[in-house]
């Protein structure tokens, strides 16, 4: 999923400065999941926006709303009754979302309360990490499944650097080095020799490095 962290009260507070109406979004899809732009979130921001707001002798008029999806045009179409009511909308989704939302109502402003982070999982209770940096050409399958575009800092494909230090990588001691652990699965399954294949040089042309991308599935444009 996408994965993502709420931008501070300070932050979000100095965007909205100027409106005394506003709307909060949230979405039902990563960021409820992960537990930053969901139902309860957007009530807890609204709580304290308007707190901060009373602070400051201003009072600040929200509603709030959260869509099944803010990537996807069916369900922000939901919102075109509603959005003309604010002077701003703010969307608790990730940067996808208050990008929907821009192109559909283009006469609307909104402001972003996430940061958007990274694509990964939750390792365990309250704690998510990274695993994907959506390079567009999975080639997991030369290191069992472990991903060193998006797990090693140096996105190494070809072995460890000179920082590897007892499983840890150079530029943290809480971060792994993923080549450290895709070198001893390598070893556990007796197959190191895997690792001595000379594999062509990858095909960045399909990351970011290729510019905005699309995916598109004929059956479905149908
Ligand atoms: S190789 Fe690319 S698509 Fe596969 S997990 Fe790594 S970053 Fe994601
Ligand atoms: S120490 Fe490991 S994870 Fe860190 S940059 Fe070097 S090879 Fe990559």
């Amino acid at each position: 999923m996408i994965v993502a962290d709420r931008k501070s009260l300070e932050e979000i507070l100095g965007m909205v400065k100027d409106y005394n109406n506003i709307l909060i979004v949230g979405c039902k899809g990563c960021v409820t999941v992960c537990n930053v732009g969901g139902e309860k979130e957007v009530e807890i921001l609204a709580s304290a926006l308007k707190i901060a707001r009373k602070k400051e002798e201003r009072e600040l008029s929200i509603e709030t709303t959260v869509i099944e999806r803010q990537c996807d045009n069916e369900y922000v179409d939901q919102l075109k009754e509603k959005v003309g009511n604010y002077e701003a909308v703010v969307s608790m989704a990730c940067g996808v979302g208050p990008q929907f939302l821009s192109e559909a109502y283009r006469e609307q402003k909104f402001y972003p309360a996430l940061n958007t982070t990274f694509f990964g999982g939750a390792v365990t209770h309250g704690i998510w990490e990274e695993r994907c940096a959506g390079c567009g050409t999975c080639i997991i399958h030369d290191f069992d499944g472990l991903c060193p575009v998006a797990r090693c800092a140096k996105s190494l494909l070809h072995g460890p650097c000179g920082g590897s230090s007892k499983g840890k990588c150079e530029i943290s001691k809480e971060t792994i080095c993923i080549w450290d652990s895709i070198v001893a699965k390598k070893i556990e399954q007796g197959r190191l020799n895997d690792l001595l294949v000379v594999r062509p040089a990858k095909d960045w042309r399909t990351a970011r490095d290729g510019g905005p991308r699309r995916s598109i599935r004929e059956e479905l444009t149908r």
